[in-house]
C-alpha cells in the first residue's frame, strides 16, 4: 500500500443520535447532532488525519448539512473535488439509538438523497497508484453498488490496491446483489479489515481459524480482526500479532471500526509497519468510543501518542 492515495466512494450523511436508551426512535425525546457520518467518510477523515492523501467520492444536498459535511472532511485535509453538491436532492440523514447491553438501533435515509446519487464515473478518479476503500455497507445501495464496482475493476486494472471492511450486517448478506458484490470486493481485496461479528455473518458455522483461512484464500495478503474491547489482531508478511485492547469508558462504540481502518491503511500508505500500524490503529478506536458522535472520536498522531503513552492495552482479566 505504501505511496497509494486513498480514495472512498460511498454514502455522505449526518447523524443524530437519541440520549436516552431504549426504544427511543418511536418517542418523542431529546437527541443531539447533526455530526458527520457515513462509514466512507468517517474512514477517510481519520485516514486523511493520520497524514494521507485521501479524496472522496459521494454526494450531498445544497443545504446545511451538506455544508456541515464539506466543512469538516476540508478542515481534515480530505480531497472533497469527487463530492457533488446536488441542487434537487436533500443530505442523507440517519438517527441511532441505543440499548442497555450496547446494540443500537438505525433509521437511515439514503435512497433518493444525495447520499446515493452521486454522478461518480470511474474516469473522475485521480491519477495513481491508487488504494480504494470499501465499506461493504455500502453495497445495500444499487446505484453506490454499481459505482463502487466500477471503482473497484477501475482500480484494481491500473495496478492499484483495495482495502476492504466487510461489514457484513445480516439484511446485507441477505440482499443476493448486495452480497454478491461483496463476495467480488472480497475476491479484489488486498487488505480485508473485518470484525469478529463480520465472520460469523459471512461464514457462519465456521470458526475463527477457518474464517480467516478462507479469508487469506480469497487473496488478502494483510487481514486486521476487529475484536471491540478485546483489540484487534493483524495478520500479514507471514506474521500474526495480537494486540490486546484499551480499557477505557465506551461512551459511543459508532465510527470505531471505520477509524481503526482509516488509521491502519493511512498508516500502511505511509510505508509504517504492520505491528506499529496495527498498534497505532487499536488505540484510535479506543479513542473513537469515548466520545459521542461517529466522526467526533477520530484522532490524529499526536493524541494517539499521548493515549499509548498514558492508557497501556489490557491484555487478560476482562471481557468484550
Ligand atoms: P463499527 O461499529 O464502527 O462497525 P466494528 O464492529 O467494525 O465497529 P469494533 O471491533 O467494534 O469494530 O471496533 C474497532 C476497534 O476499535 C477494535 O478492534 C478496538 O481496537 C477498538 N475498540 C472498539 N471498542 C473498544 C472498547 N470498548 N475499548 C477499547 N477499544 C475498543
Ligand atoms: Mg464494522
Amino acid at each position: 500500500l505504501e505511496g497509494h492515495k486513498i480514495v472512498t466512494v460511498g454514502e455522505l450523511l449526518v447523524e443524530f443520535i437519541s440520549h436516552t436508551k431504549g426504544c427511543a426512535l418511536e418517542r418523542i425525546g431529546e437527541f443531539s447532532g447533526p455530526y458527520p457520518s457515513g462509514a466512507p467518510a468517517i474512514f477517510l477523515d481519520q485516514a486523511s488525519r493520520m497524514g494521507a492523501e485521501t479524496e472522496m467520492f459521494g454526494g450531498v444536498g445544497d443545504d446545511g448539512f451538506g455544508r456541515l459535511l464539506l466543512e469538516r472532511l476540508r478542515a481534515d485535509g480530505v480531497g472533497t473535488e469527487g463530492v457533488s453538491v446536488l441542487p434537487d436532492r436533500s443530505t442523507g440523514t440517519a438517527f441511532v439509538s441505543y440499548y442497555d447491553d450496547g446494540s443500537r438501533d438505525f433509521i437511515f435515509h439514503l435512497a433518493n438523497t444525495a447520499a446515493d446519487s452521486l454522478s461518480f464515473t470511474a474516469e473522475m478518479l485521480p491519477p495513481g497508484p491508487l488504494a480504494l476503500h470499501v465499506s461493504a455497507a455500502s453495497l445495500g445501495s444499487a446505484p453506490l453498488r454499481r459505482a463502487i464496482l466500477s471503482a473497484a475493476d477501475a482500480v484494481k486494472g491500473s495496478g492499484g490496491k483495495i482495502t476492504c471492511d466487510p461489514n457484513a450486517r445480516p439484511q446485507l448478506m441477505q440482499d443476493d446483489e448486495a452480497r454478491g458484490a461483496l463476495e467480488r470486493i472480497l475476491g479484489q481485496a488486498d487488505c480485508l479489515m473485518p470484525s469478529t461479528s463480520d465472520l460469523d455473518h459471512l461464514y457462519p458455522g465456521l470458526d475463527e481459524a477457518a474464517a480467516i483461512d478462507r479469508l487469506v484464500h480469497s487473496g488478502a495478503e494483510i487481514l486486521a480482526i476487529k475484536r471491540g474491547a478485546k483489540g484487534a489482531t493483524i495478520i500479514g508478511d507471514g506474521a500474526k500479532y495480537d494486540l490486546p485492547g484499551h480499557d477505557v469508558d465506551e461512551v459511543d462504540p459508532t465510527g470505531a471500526g471505520d477509524c481503526f481502518c482509516g488509521t491502519f491503511v493511512a498508516l500502511l500508505a505511509q510505508g509504517v509497519g504492520l505491528e506499529e500500524a496495527g498498534r497505532q490503529a487499536n488505540a484510535a478506536g479506543a479513542i473513537a468510543v469515548t466520545r459521542r458522535g461517529p466522526m467526533e472520536g477520530n484522532s490524529g498522531p499526536s493524541q494517539i501518542s499521548a493515549f499509548l503513552s498514558s492508557t497501556p492495552a489490557v491484555s487478560d482479566g476482562r471481557e468484550a
